[in-house]
């Protein structure tokens, strides 16, 4: 399990690295992210603390660009997850606040008057601050949306069941109220049971992933 996570690594390492900044134009317009974060290690090089994909066709660069940069915690389960462990860390009561989805006209007419907009901004902000200080991307072309969801659950799999890819002491996510992301080391929840991938399946899905099922 670990020398195909070990495999995988090494695989992603050969890839182009993307930061804050990125032209959407150099990524493909379909596939699976893998983002890494400064200060945690595994494999000898930098640890894969997030996978992720989209299901809307062609919108790779959009959902990257949701995740890391648009002010809108409501549109991004990763944003969320950071924000809560910055403000876990300050322990700052706006937490309650930050845990309100405000994307449903109903929850809006109930909850968005007792929210204080400036500091939600604020968090916005420090959360993409966080976000662009620290992480860094690469990503796998894969064409089909549904090679893309079995793909991410393999990749998911592989790493969350390896026992070298743990988190540092001092990883953020450790702040995390939901044991699963503490536990792992990944900015994930769902999926990370998924069988994991052989170094032959990695092998092939690094050659020819957009024919990859
Ligand atoms: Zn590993």
């Amino acid at each position: 399990m670990s020398s195909a996570c070990q495999f995988l690594h090494k695989n992603l390492a050969t890839l182009p690295r993307f930061r804050a900044g990125f032209n959407p134009q150099d990524l493909p317009r379909n596939g699976l992210y893998f983002l890494f974060e400064k200060g945690e290690a595994a494999h000898g090089g930098d640890r894969v603390v997030r996978v992720g994909t989209h299901t809307g066709q062609n919108n790779l660069s959009k959902r990257l660009n949701e995740h890391l940069f648009k002010h809108n915690k409501d549109r991004s389960v990763f944003r969320k997850h950071v924000g809560r462990c910055l403000l876990t860390r300050e322990v700052d009561s706006f937490l309650e606040f930050w845990e309100l989805d405000l994307t449903a006209k109903k929850q809006r007419e109930q909850f968005e008057h007792l929210v204080d907009k400036k500091r939600l901004a604020e968090i916005e902000t420090d959360v993409s601050d966080y976000v662009n200080e620290k992480f860094s991307f690469v990503v796998l072309s894969v064409e089909n949306k549904e090679n893309r969801l079995k793909i991410e659950t393999g990749m998911l799999g592989t790493i969350a069941q390896c026992s070298e890819c743990t988190a540092s002491a001092q990883w953020l996510g450790r702040q995390h109220p939901n044991s699963v992301i503490r536990e792992n080391g990944l900015w994930n929840i769902q999926g990370l049971k998924g069988v994991p991938f052989s170094e032959e399946e990695i092998d092939y899905l690094f050659i020819r992933s957009d024919e990859a099922a």
